[in-house]
């Protein structure tokens, strides 16, 4: 298969950072039964031949036929193992990305899956599903939120088969967006008509870049973490969520799976210097002062303040569709503990 539509649509949507951020989204192509999709852990903006994983089509849509257990760890086990059986041989060593089975869903030759904060701004507001049908009519179908892996995919398929419309645009409650077409420039189209859309709505861009020097509680909070890496953020944006607790409110739960894998379920507002005796999570919020983001990486650690600008755009792009909608708290337990999604981090 020539693979070149496939890294070029890659790189050009990789590369733009108000769509991806922190290897965030994937793509895949499809011909003769064959997939091939970006293997997880992998950046969409350096994509070359090699980091996309073959797959059998075939085997990938019977595994939607398949009965799976109940339990969620024997679940996510059989899916994981179902999926890593469906690699097409001289695949082994690549590991596809978790959402491959959503792209084999698409009957189009190409998919393309993103997180963009823009994007989010409708998928996590309290009026998401509403602004989605008004925005977009029967164009844009809308899956709730869901337990990701298998369950999301199960779920995907039943709304596919009860669908009487070929399905090109998909958007995911606290998650993101997937596009399908069967031309490059057919991807291009309904991305360009979405983010016109909602650019339209919203009215509040923030400014979220931050060239502070960190006024000195940097060093206290990685002592007191022990974590050797901190980023801190005093943008006209992160000092406004500082400015109290309630201020902070909108950013205080995760939006969506990147933040969980990146920045940890929780955030921290510190009231003043003392509160920082004890440090309970990866983001913390100085009353005041602005935002901290640690990681016992330099990789990690601005990862997780990439992802704290991501949910400030998001809380503030959810103002135009009925105000922020955080994760529902089973399901960020559920992604803390998903072992795929650790994958992801630890090779990042
Ligand atoms: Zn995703």
């Amino acid at each position: 298969m020539n693979l070149s539509p496939l890294i070029y649509f890659s790189r050009l949507y990789g590369a733009n950072q108000d769509l991806v951020t922190c290897g965030g989204g994937n793509t895949s192509m499809k011909e003769d039964g064959v997939m091939y999709v970006k293997g997880s852990g992998t950046a969409l903006k350096d994509a070359v031949t090699e980091t996309f994983v073959g797959m059998n089509h075939t085997k990938l849509m019977n595994m939607l036929d398949d009965v799976y257990p109940e339990g969620d760890v024997e679940r996510e086990a059989k899916f994981l193992k179902d999926v890593t059986d469906a690699k097409l041989p001289g695949e082994e060593s690549k590991r596809p990305s978790v959402e491959a089975l959503l792209h084999a869903l698409f009957p189009q030759k190409f998919v393309l899956h993103l997180h963009p904060s823009l994007v989010n701004g409708l998928t996590c507001s309290v009026n998401g599903e509403a602004e989605c049908a008004r925005l977009f009519g029967d164009s844009v179908v809308w899956v709730p939120e869901c337990k990701p892996g298998y369950v999301l995919a199960r779920k995907m398929k039943d709304i596919f088969d009860a669908s009487e419309k070929k399905i090109k645009t998909v958007l995911l409650e606290n998650h993101g967006v997937f596009f399908a077409a069967d031309t490059v420039e057919g991807l291009a189209t309904s991305l360009n008509g979405m983010m016109n859309a909602l650019t339209s709505q919203v009215k509040d861009f923030p400014d979220v870049e931050s060239q502070a020097e960190d006024p000195g509680y940097g060093e206290k909070i990685k002592a007191v973490s022990g974590k050797q890496f901190v980023r801190f953020n005093a943008s006209p944006a992160a000092l406004k969520f500082a400015e109290s607790v309630s201020a902070a409110k909108p950013i205080m739960k995760p939006f969506n799976p990147d933040q969980i894998v990146y920045c940890g379920p929780k955030v921290q507002f510190a009231n003043c210097e003392n509160c920082l005796n004890e440090i309970t999570a990866n983001v913390i919020i100085m009353k005041g002062v602005g935002i901290y983001a640690i990681g016992d990486t330099e990789k990690n650690a601005n990862n997780c303040m990439t992802l704290v600008k991501d949910a400030m755009k998001v809380a503030t792009y959810a103002k135009a569709f009925g105000g922020e909608k955080p994760m529902n708290e089973e399901l960020v337990n559920f992604i803390v503990n998903w072992e795929v999604e650790s994958y992801r981090k630890s090779v990042k």
